[in-house]
């Protein structure tokens, strides 16, 4: 019976990382965050003693970049419990990104197959964007990246992500709480960032609100177990069951 099950799911990962890897290649004409989480361990950078990595080997830097780590897993841990994925962190500090890839100057989270990278910038070392992509990977590390990938809706992702990211920017307008909901049809990366920033800005906020509604109805701390029933088979609106 495991070879049965196996061979399908074997064969299903390496579709999806024919798929991932696919969608990696076009970027290494002008490396940006898919190709920098691939070949990460070739940027040379510096490895920090807890194991995340900068382009800055300065001591106060280090003292920095380690506190932030610390303040940033707390805050996880004290909305959903402790994070257990262990995905690669890099610091860097030039806007436009480090060595020959060119990143976001805030923040992103990179997966490619079951590797993570969060890759933070320097607008966005705060414990509030930290924490936030550090969630994204917590959730790919519980739900699998197959998982999340196809069938997690973008909207839960990004606000579960904004539960522990507190920036005033990403705030609900006034009044907007009642067309909320709206934003659970963005299912899709591609339908969620779609548009202006102002639009993207909103569809953050809604996102913080349905999933705060969705996580207060099913309790904070069994979004770890859904997450694992997911990756064991259930769908999205089996595990969204309070
Ligand atoms: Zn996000």
């Amino acid at each position: 019976m495991p070879i049965s099950v196996q061979r399908p799911l074997a064969a299903l990962a390496a579709l999806a990382a024919a798929a991932l890897l696919a969608t990696a290649l076009p970027a290494l004409a002008q490396p940006g965050p898919a190709s920098a989480c691939l070949f990460i361990h070739h940027a040379g950078l510096h490895t920090l003693p807890d194991g995340s990595l900068s382009d800055d080997a300065s001591p106060a830097a280090q003292l920095r970049y380690s506190q932030l780590l610390r303040e940033a897993r707390q805050r996880i841990s004290d909305t959903f419990g402790a994070p257990q994925a262990s995905p690669l962190v890099v610091f860097f500090s030039q806007p436009q990104g480090f060595g020959r890839y060119r990143l976001n100057a805030v923040g992103s989270a990179q997966f490619i197959g079951s590797r993570a990278c969060v890759l933070m910038g320097p607008k966005g070392q705060n414990v509030d964007a930290l924490a936030h992509e550090l969630v994204h990977a917590e959730i790919h590390h519980r739900a699998g990246a197959l998982k999340r990938w196809l069938q997690l809706p973008t909207w839960f992702d990004e606000g579960v992500a904004m539960q522990v990211d507190y920036r005033p920017r990403y705030a609900l307008a006034a009044g907007d709480a009642a067309n909320a909901s709206q934003v659970r049809q963005l299912n899709s990366f591609g339908a969620f960032f779609a548009g202006d920033e102002q639009t993207v800005v909103r569809n953050y906020a809604r996102a913080r609100y349905e999933a705060a509604g969705w996580l207060a109805s099913t309790g904070c701390h069994t979004l770890y177990q859904r997450l694992a029933r997911m990756q064991a088979g259930e769908s999205f609106a089996e595990i969204s069951a309070p």
